[in-house]
């Protein structure tokens, strides 16, 4: 397979390799669109078997930034870096130095962060070498950690969802958490707060006995949360969550979570409508997490100290977006996830024909 015929390309405006002899740096950063603005998206560091499956992975991620930020109404386009390398052997000062000379040499393009296997102490030495870095922390614009923000949207989803679906609020409903970390934790408090009963499983148990201990959570193991008797089903831990051995098993009416990539396939989204489930799409209700990085790309390109107010209403714009897709799923008998990619796409060639004109 070449790269233009990656089922992933599907338009991107550049991919750029990059090799730096001296600190054994390989990395690719891709960039789908600049539509609506500088595409932004995390920087993955991971030990992929080959560049071809690295490629892979750095053009479907950053296809999916691209949808996400727009579905988000960001003034950002999508993008994403891929560190190849084992982020526990292989980092160090001068790998980031050298990953940052590579974000400064896509010339503003493209904006990085943190995602797995990179942490905001790695991007502190990419911050040496360029200015084109979010996800710090330490300066007035920093926007710290973003998963109280991807929860709060979650939740938020989560409440709209038993609202669409089960015509009820969140007291007295039954939740299954799958993954009860940074995100994952969040979502259970303020699930408890508002009266639900929790269901959690995780493979990190000192993780389950924290959030169990706070929110009267029940326990179960990893592969019986598929089976638990729960009207919500919130995938927050991996990918790949709503697969075709999960599906015929989960009994929720709502499938609402903070994790990227819950539907192993596409095709798995329209056996979840088959089935009369809500699925609330993922980089829909997940998007709180990009709007708070974009909160500090727009404080450092101001020169000013990072606003909550401005992710708040950001927030509340997501919240009215998601509603529109389960409006229009409704009306037109369709899939949500569907209803979402077709939305994203439309705003972002929007974006593209009015970047044309203004040309
Ligand atoms: P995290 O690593 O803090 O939490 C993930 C949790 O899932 C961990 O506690 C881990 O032990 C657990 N886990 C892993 N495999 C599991 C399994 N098989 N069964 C049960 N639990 C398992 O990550 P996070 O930041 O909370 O992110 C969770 C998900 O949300 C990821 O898919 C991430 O890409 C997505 N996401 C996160 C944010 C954010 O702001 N952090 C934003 C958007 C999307």
């Amino acid at each position: 397979m070449t790269l233009f015929d990656s089922p992933a390309f599907e338009g991107h405006e550049g991919v750029h390799a990059f090799f730096d002899e001296k600190t054994g740096l390989k990395c690719i950063i891709a960039v789908h669109s600049t539509a609506r603005g500088p595409a932004a998206g995390g920087c993955r560091m991971w030990p992929f078997p080959s560049a071809d499956a690295a490629l892979e992975d750095a053009l479907r991620l950053s296809r999916a930034m691209s949808y996400k930020n727009a579905m988000a109404d960001l003034e950002l386009g999508g993008g994403k870096a891929v560190i190849i390398g084992d982020s526990r052997t292989m980092k160090t000062p001068a790998l980031f130095e050298a990953f940052g000379r590579a974000v400064e040499d896509v010339g503003g393009k493209y904006w990085t962060a943190e995602d797995v296997g990179v942490s905001p102490a790695d991007l502190m030495h990419a911050r040496k070498t360029t200015r084109y870095v979010a996800g710090l922390t330490g300066h007035a614009a920093a926007s710290g950690d973003p998963s109280p923000v991807t929860a709060e949207g979650v939740f938020r989803g989560v409440t709209l969802g038993v609202r669409r679906a089960l015509n009820r609020d969140l007291d007295g409903v039954t939740v299954a958490i799958q993954g009860v970390g940074h995100v994952g934790a969040y979502l259970a408090e303020k699930l408890h707060a508002a009266g639900a009963k929790l269901i959690i499983t995780d493979v990190n148990q000192d993780a389950l006995r924290e959030v169990a201990d706070k929110t009267g959570a029940k326990i179960v193991p990893p592969h019986a949360i598929f089976d638990a008797e729960a009207e919500v089903f919130a995938p927050c831990a991996l990918g790949g969550a709503i697969n075709i051995d999960t599906l015929p098993k989960l009994k929720a009416k709502v499938i609402a979570g903070g994790a990227n990539n819950q539907l192993a396939e596409p095709e798995i989204g329209a056996a979840v409508y088959e089935r009369g489930m809500l699925y609330m799409p993922d980089y829909v209700i997940n998007g709180g997490g990009i709007i708070n990085v974009a909160g500090e790309i727009r404080a450092l390109d101001r020169g000013e100290a990072f606003d909550p107010a401005w992710v708040e209403m950001k927030l509340g714009r997501l919240m009215e977006t998601l509603a529109e897709v389960l409006d229009r799923s409704k009306s037109e008998h369709r899939p949500t996830h569907e209803v979402a990619n077709e939305m994203a796409k439309a705003r972002i060639s929007l974006a593209a024909e009015q970047k044309k004109a203004a040309a």
